[in-house]
């Protein structure tokens, strides 16, 4: 049996490389060699650790990689480098076919699927991928930039469709962590002025180098009156996007924006946000937008920011480790001094 290694978590702060048998593909799913695998949010469970003294067995859910395995012609070859957009989506109905395969209600679990309980996780040297979900990366762009795809330039990227931002806007990004960092690239190649609230030194300096034309501090006390301030007649920001998933910073994305203005949620966050409709909704003429991830339909629109914005992607890629220095990394992701730091998983 042909096995690789994967990540992952025994205890509290303890990460560590077992070996499992690489997965075999059947039916339209294929077996992806990963090259570039980014780290997302993974550092929460870390930090925590497995309930009950278990242990996590799959980290992660981003990735690049290359095509070596089909159980049968389906819509990838061999040889095809692709990004990874998760298994389980039927692809089937309205939602999959919208593009919008995170909402699908039908999830393939992995087990059914492959007979065994054990899912790889990203943290892995092979991946399952079902071939709908495998969009290619054609040759003029990197495994590196082509795995901004995922949460680096995704969240942002879709939830700016939704909300049409253009040129002709002023946008607040509330926390400028990788997916802010992500944000700010999105505006940019749109057009728009961009305003960013950060408290952590490291992430507002990166804010300003990738083109942030404004960065406030979210401690101020004034901090909404400092945003509307910086706006055209100081009405305030024509679109708010929170990327932090506090209550005080989503609360900020509301009072910043002007009448008629557009709030997107991008962030995780389980904790309620008071919303007081008449002054907040109904005489604001707000419009809010949840958006978790983009429509996979618009993967060639995403490429076009992809290329336009190599320099910025090499800073939003701000840091790189050999997988089995994932203890490392996952400090460090936790550290918060960070943008997207990507794992190789042959090192
Ligand atoms: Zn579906
Ligand atoms: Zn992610």
């Amino acid at each position: 049996m042909m096995m690789m290694k994967k990540v992952i978590v025994s205890g509290e702060r303890q990460a560590a490389l077992v070996e499992m048998p690489i997965p075999r593909p059947k039916a339209d799913w294929a077996l992806v060699r990963m090259t570039v695998v980014p780290m997302c949010t993974e550092y929460k469970a870390w930090l925590q650790g497995p309930a009950d003294g278990g242990t996590i067995r799959a980290l992660g859910h981003e990735g690049v990689g290359e095509v070596v395995e089909v159980a049968q012609p389906c819509g990838v070859e061999v040889g095809q480098r692709v990004v990874l957009m998760g298994a389980g989506p039927c692809g089937r109905c309205v939602y999959c076919r919208a593009g919008d395969f995170l909402h699908c209600p039908n999830q393939t679990a992995y087990a059914e699927y492959t007979g065994k309980p054990e899912p790889t996780g990203a943290y892995a040297q092979y991946r399952l991928g079902a071939a709908w979900l495998l969009p290619t990366i054609p040759d003029d762009v990197s495994d590196d930039h082509a795995a901004m795809a995922w949460c680096g330039l995704g969240p942002t990227f879709g939830a700016m469709q939704t909300a049409h931002v253009d040129a002709f806007d002023t946008v607040l990004i509330t926390g400028a962590g990788p997916v802010g960092q992500g944000a700010i690239i999105n505006a940019k190649f749109r057009g728009a002025r961009v305003i960013v609230a950060e408290l952590e030194p490291w992430r507002s300096e990166r804010a300003a180098i990738l083109g942030a034309d404004a960065v406030v501090d979210p401690r101020d006390d004034d901090v909404a009156a400092q945003i509307r301030a910086l706006t055209p007649e100081g009405l305030g920001v024509t679109c708010a996007i929170d990327c932090a998933g506090v209550v005080a910073a989503q609360r900020l994305c509301i009072d910043a924006t002007r009448p008629k203005g557009r709030v997107c949620f991008v962030a995780e966050s389980s904790d309620p946000l008071p919303i007081r409709v008449s002054p907040d909704l109904l005489r604001k003429g707000l419009t809010l937008i949840g958006q978790w991830h983009y429509s996979v339909n618009d993967f060639d629109a995403l490429l076009h920011v992809i290329r336009a914005s190599s320099p910025q992607l090499d800073l939003l890629i701000s840091h790189r480790f050999p997988m089995s220095q994932v203890q490392d990394a996952l400090a460090l992701s936790a550290s918060y001094q960070c943008g997207k730091i990507i794992l190789d998983p042959w090192a």
